[in-house]
């Protein structure tokens, strides 16, 4: 005797997998200032330069370049209150890859 259970019945499809979005520091801005990062998305890579600025509103500042392209970033990562940047990205979604990317380097006691 077995008896069916909804997650058998449901008829869902599958969920599509998400692609894995990971960050790891290349270049530890210890040294003079300037950092590199490298944040994946499922098998497409992007590093950055960064580095920190001086920032008065609560978290912290900083600059982050994609290499290999001109667009410059301004970023502040904190408390959520204090997470912002200027592309469009955290625009439309409120969060983007380059805070996400930077508060979990600095969570990570690497920043
Ligand atoms: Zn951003």
């Amino acid at each position: 005797m077995s008896t069916p259970t909804s997650a058998d019945l449901s008829g869902d499809p599958p969920v599509p997998e998400r692609p894995k979005r990971s960050v790891r520091l290349v270049r530890s801005p210890a040294e003079d200032g300037i950092g590199v990062i490298c944040v994946t998305l499922g098998h497409r890579s992007n590093y950055y330069t960064i580095v920190e600025i001086p920032c008065q509103i609560g978290g912290r500042g900083f600059v982050i370049h994609r290499l290999g392209l001109g667009t410059v970033y301004h970023v502040r990562v904190g408390q959520p209150a204090d997470c912002e940047c200027e592309c469009k990205g955290f625009l439309y979604h409120g969060y983007c890859r380059h805070v996400l990317g930077l508060l979990a380097l600095i969570r990570q006691g690497k920043l």
